[in-house]
């Protein structure tokens, strides 16, 4: 049977079952390697006030915050394309 994607659309290869997470934008359960895992640093301070503070000497800490998509929200928030058929052989980046 011809395939879509080499992959199947996961990571997980040969392996069984694999905990599920839940996607942070719809709340949808999904297996952790099909989820699109996301790290950005996210700052508290308004980032115009942040700019002037830290001018001023001022150390304004960065959290990080790891998030994670289902395909459906990652493709709607742009996070993730829809790809070719060629590119689709390929494994994702964001894995
Ligand atoms: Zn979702």
């Amino acid at each position: 049977m011809p395939k879509k994607r080499k992959s199947r659309g996961r990571h997980k290869g040969g392996k069984g079952k694999e905990y599920m997470v839940q996607c942070d934008e719809c709340g949808a359960l999904i297996p952790r390697s099909k989820a699109v895992k996301l790290t950005r640093p996210v700052s508290v301070v308004d980032p115009q006030l942040a700019k002037e503070l830290r001018k001023q000497g001022a150390i304004i800490p960065r959290y990080r915050v790891t998030k994670y998509y289902c395909i459906r929200c990652a493709v709607h928030r742009g996070i993730i394309r829809i790809r070719s058929e060629e590119e689709r052989k390929k494994v994702p980046s964001f894995w």
